[in-house]
């Protein structure tokens, strides 16, 4: 079943200004395992849904590589209103938003929770490492009071910047799923 909790009516934060579509999680509401991205960029904007321009695709060929479809997980974002000219969401816009990803947590139960980039495995997590220290490694985090096992990958927007990132991504998106028992 594809659930999304988010209020299309939104005006908690500044963004709502600008955007065209507030963008929702999709997937399972059974799923194992919940992916978390930044915010909305022009495609997600314009379609309502969370990572179906570039980035998305990356990461539907890592989903497809590891054995795992869209249907099987549960994808979202810390925020779900674009920022203007993609920036990144700020502290009070992610923190305006934390309700709506508190709802999906508290409702998928997920047993992952996969961080997509540094700035949501620091707003989801409290992380205070670098990329390059956390990512790809699974440790114990409490996210919206529901205690998960959490994972750090790179953000696919920017494996299509640095291709050389692009195995360490799919990496993990594997071991994500693979902890999650998705796959
Ligand atoms: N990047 C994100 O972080 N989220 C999306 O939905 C699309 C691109």
């Amino acid at each position: 079943m594809t659930e999304s909790w988010s209020d299309p009516g939104c005006t908690r934060c500044r963004l709502a200004k600008g955007r065209t579509k507030v963008v929702g999680g999709v997937g399972s509401r059974s799923s194992r395992i919940v992916f978390v991205g930044e915010a909305p960029g022009r495609d997600e904007d314009l379609k309502g849904e969370p990572f179906v321009g570039r980035a998305g695709r990356m990461l539907d060929q890592a989903l497809k590589e590891a054995g795992a479809r869209r249907e099987d997980v549960y994808i979202t974002n810390i925020v779900k209103c674009r920022p203007p000219g993609n920036r990144r969401p700020r502290k009070d816009e992610v923190d305006a938003c934390s309700m709506y990803i508190s709802a999906e947590i508290e409702r998928v139960h997920p047993k992952v929770v996969c961080a997509l980039g540094l700035t949501v495995a620091k707003g989801l997590f409290g992380t205070k490492g670098r990329m390059a220290d956390i990512e790809g490694r699974p440790f114990e985090a409490t996210v919206h009071g529901r205690k998960v096992t959490a994972m750090v990958a790179y953000h696919p927007a920017a494996c299509l910047y640095r291709r050389d990132k692009t195995e360490q991504f799919e990496q993990s998106i594997r071991k994500s799923l693979e902890l999650a028992g998705v796959v």
